[in-house]
């Protein structure tokens, strides 16, 4: 990537063009965020990580990002609070402009609030988070963020991947600020090291949300043609925007299969969503299998196993190319990854959402 960028302003704006260099640059690979006077942008890469650190000259109101992914060119779009012309742009800070392995940088948060929380069933909520004014942060596909809360004198850390915000319409007021909110479906266990403490917080508390992690890229399904989504519990939720969006731009898709795993039918996320897609796009399929089903149930009965593997993981045509991704608690995903290479998948075949 080309190291550096070009400044230029009008009477009310001031705009920062960097030139990466990167034919398929898209909106979520930047993250922008302003506090306190200070601008600080990030752009992943890859693996690498390019940052702009700026204590600015002048106050600002607001920003926008807009990213070419023709060009490969950003700008960050300042609008200016004293409509006055800038001498220069400020104070460079440490780390400015600098273009070095992800794993370097360190994890950045920034402070946001708790807006709302509404049960989705017996032991998981939907969790609302508003993200500041002045920033812009959107999380790819098959992305997590870390949540952070203080919790009893210590830092807690804990990995959740939003849901789309039309999948949580039904639990949510509709909101006009796309992009403002970040959505999380979280099981909450009572006796937890997290998620009792989220749990109880208050609508308008502060939580630390970091910027996008993982490493799941589209180009790696590019030409796939059947997609199997093996999930337990709320493993399930790193599947959400996975399944809207292989359906909706992978043209080589002909088959998408949820296997989806839970003790009992009570636990079964967005079970009515999914029976609907499944009556509205004839690609799509989903297998609920319970560990602890009562004795009405009448659908599949078992734990994760080779031969309900077997039995679920059933091609579109016999010579179809296969992509299986696998996410929940470690216990299941170990026991899974097992069945799948005794079943003769290749690690290339398979994917694994983790930290
Ligand atoms: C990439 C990624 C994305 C994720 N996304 C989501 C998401 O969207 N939604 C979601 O709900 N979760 C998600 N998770 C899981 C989440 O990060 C937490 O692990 C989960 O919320 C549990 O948090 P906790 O600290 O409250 O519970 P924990 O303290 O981790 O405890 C969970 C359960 O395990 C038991 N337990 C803990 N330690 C042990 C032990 N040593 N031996 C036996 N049992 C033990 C506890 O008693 C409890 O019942 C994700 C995880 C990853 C890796």
């Amino acid at each position: 990537m080309y190291q550096g960028y070009d400044w230029f302003q009008t009477d009310s704006t001031v705009t920062l063009v960097i030139y990466t260099k990167q034919m398929s640059m898209f909106s979520e690979m930047v993250t922008a965020d302003y506090q306190d006077n200070i601008l600080r942008g990030e752009i992943t890469i890859e693996d690498y990580s390019y940052l702009l650190l700026i204590e600015l000259s002048h106050a600002i109101e607001d920003f926008e990002v807009c990213t070419s992914s023709i060009t490969g060119k950003i700008e960050v779009i300042l609008q200016k609070e004293d409509h006055k012309a800038w001498k220069n742009l400020g104070k460079s800070l440490e780390g400015n402009n600098t273009f070095i392995k992800k794993s370097q940088r360190g994890v950045y948060y920034r402070k946001c609030r708790l807006t709302s929380k509404t049960a989705i069933n017996h032991n998981t909520r939907l969790f609302t988070i508003e993200l500041p004014q002045c920033c812009y942060l959107q999380v790819p596909v098959g992305h997590h963020v870390y949540l952070k809360l203080p919790i009893e004198g210590m830092e807690i850390v804990k990995p959740y991947t939003p849901v789309s915000q039309d999948l949580v319409m039904d639990h949510i007021q509709s909101t006009d600020s796309k992009n403002k909110y970040i959505y999380l479906m979280i099981k909450i266990y009572t006796n937890g090291s997290f998620t009792p403490h989220f749990d109880k917080l208050e609508i308008g508390d502060p939580v630390s949300v970091s910027s996008p992690q993982g490493c799941f890229r589209m180009a790696q399904i590019e030409g796939i043609e059947d997609i199997f989504l093996v999930a337990a519990g709320t493993g399930f939720t790193p599947m959400v925007k996975l399944l809207k969006t292989v359906l909706s731009s992978l043209p080589s898709l002909r088959k998408v299969k949820l296997i989806f795993f839970n003790k009992t039918e009570a636990d079964i996320l967005w079970r009515e969503h999914l029976e609907t897609l499944c009556l509205s796009d004839r690609r799509f399929e989903a297998q609920f299998i319970l560990s602890e089903p009562s004795q009405s149930w009448v659908g599949h009965k078992g734990q994760i196993s080779s031969s309900l593997l077997s039995e679920a993981l059933t091609r579109s045509k016999e010579d179809s190319s296969v992509w299986i991704c696998i996410c929940g608690p470690n216990g299941f995903v170990d026991q899974g990854l097992r069945c799948l290479e005794d079943l003769g998948f290749t690690k290339e075949q398979l994917f694994v959402f983790r930290e």
